[in-house]
């Protein structure tokens, strides 16, 4: 501690964090990192989803009142919780930054406001306090070319297309992407186009980028964000792994399961989990408990509380299918997914693929079964299925037959074996990265230069 405290800058870096776990988890891993660096931190996050300060003296934490008690809020309805945190934030968060500077330690600067992208409020509030404004994205830098391409990108017939004239794809495998599979519809509806127009401008107006990639995994795509974005582009990514932190999952972790693993053979277990804002409905639930059940592979299966439509948990599933898989599958409510995947006895992730789902499963070179659901999810099971080639895609309904071919395919035959070698490839790639003069190292030790040049 002391060592740590002998190597402090005298800047403060104001981190604003997007409170959904997905962007909690990774934007307090990138405060350890920035921290490690010898920033100060100070992380402000809406009243709404807090993450736990105890887990983090080293931080100092402010609650942004975020009013979402006296609106009809949802969290499952995405854009408008956007919208509300955004208008809602603004101003006492540039009330707070303003009281902030007022009585500032001269040895304690604000040397800039990194933000979610999605909290694009605070670049307007970096602005006016004359600060530099830091954007951090926390899915793949395809997303952000994505988003600035939209909607001039051709959608025709349910796919979006990237167009030579503004923005060839980045690599071909992603040049047409099915569009219903990213907003769930064929049309994209006004409040996404306004959304992506007014994130990416205000990306345009931030004095650095930070992405949580891996330069290697998306290397061409980086060129391209950095011909459409003027400032420039930091690939850290992945944060998780350039400095472990504390967990901040909002749900209680069950680490039965690792006990569990323990007792199984090396990499015969295939790990479920789709993430923390997935839901489905009971047939689903049904038929992939007896795809489960008939791949006759040990599974562990993380059901959040809640996920299942109309559910409060797994009640549904009949004695017999606990009966059929009584010793060889563990189901849970929450895990301590990167322990998890980490672990020797997992060979294969079921996943929606979230980002931070992906980066963890590629750091650990876990072959994966692609499931996505909405959003990005898309976009990263086309890296993890036909750029990266390190997993199956699960397409269609889910039926119980289809899931236990799948599952077999990736767990015990020779497509499998193949696939997983070139996950173990990725692990390896991906871990030259993080060390001495690996891309990530490198792109910190530059990220942290450009903060002090601000002045
Ligand atoms: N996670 C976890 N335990 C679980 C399921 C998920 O700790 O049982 C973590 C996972 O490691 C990841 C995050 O929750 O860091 C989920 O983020 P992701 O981007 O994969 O998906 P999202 O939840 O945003 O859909």
């Amino acid at each position: 501690m002391e060592k740590q405290e002998a190597k402090r800058l005298g800047h403060r870096l104001v981190l604003v964090v997007y409170p959904f776990q997905g962007h909690i988890n990774p934007m307090l891993q990138l405060a350890t990192i920035l921290y490690s660096k010898g920033f100060s931190i100070t992380i402000a996050h809406p009243q709404f989803n807090s993450p736990n300060h105890e887990n983090h003296p080293e931080f100092h934490f402010v609650s942004i009142p975020d009013g979402l008690s006296k609106t009809n809020f949802s969290p499952s309805n995405f854009m408008a919780a956007i919208s509300a945190l955004n208008s809602n934030c603004e101003a006492p968060f540039q009330q707070y930054m303003e009281e902030m500077m007022k009585v500032e330690d001269p040895h304690d600067r604000v040397a800039g406001v990194v933000y979610d992208g999605f909290m694009h409020f605070a670049q307007v509030v970096a602005i006016n306090l004359k600060l530099p404004g830091i954007n951090v994205r926390t899915s793949a830098a395809a997303t952000l070319l994505l988003f600035a391409v939209f909607p001039d990108a051709h959608h025709e017939k349910g796919y979006i297309s990237f167009p030579e004239s503004l923005a060839q794809a980045p690599v071909p495998e992603l040049q047409s992407l099915d569009l219903k599979g990213i907003l769930g519809s064929t049309e994209i509806p006004t409040p996404i186009l306004e959304l992506r127009a007014t994130v990416t401008d205000t990306t345009k107006k931030a004095s650095a980028i930070i992405v949580n990639t891996v330069h290697f995994l998306e290397q061409q795509t980086l060129t391209k964000v950095q011909e459409h974005f003027p400032s420039p582009v930091f690939s850290l990514g992945p944060f998780h792994k350039l400095a472990p932190s504390a967990s901040s999952s909002l749900l209680k972790e069950d680490s039965s399961c690792i006990s569990w693993l323990d007792k199984q053979a090396p990499k015969s277990v295939i790990c479920i989990s789709f993430g923390s804002m997935v839901s489905m409905d009971e047939k689903e639930l049904v038929e992939m408990a007896w795809g489960l059940a008939n791949s006759e592979q040990p599974f562990l299966w993380v059901v959040r509380p809640g996920s299942v439509r109309g559910l409060e948990w797994i009640e549904l599933l009949p004695e017999s299918f606990k009966e059929r898989v009584e010793g060889r599958g563990c189901i849970v409510k929450w895990a301590p997914q990167k322990e998890v995947l980490a672990h020797g006895a997992v060979g294969g992730f079921w996943s929606h693929c979230g980002w931070n789902s992906t980066l963890e499963s590629v750091c650990e070179g876990v072959p994966m079964l692609c499931r996505p659901y909405f959003g990005d999810q898309g976009l990263s099971a086309k890296y993890v299925c036909s750029v990266w080639k390190v997993g199956l895609e699960l397409e269609g309904d889910l039926e119980r037959g289809k899931i236990e071919r799948a599952i077999r395919r990736l767990m015990v035959e020779t497509e499998g074996v193949e696939i997983r070698q070139r996950a173990k490839d990725l692990k390896h790639k991906a871990e030259l990265c993080l060390s001495e003069d690996g891309s990530t190292y490198n792109a910190l030790n530059e990220l942290a230069q450009h903060i002090l040049s601000f002045g």
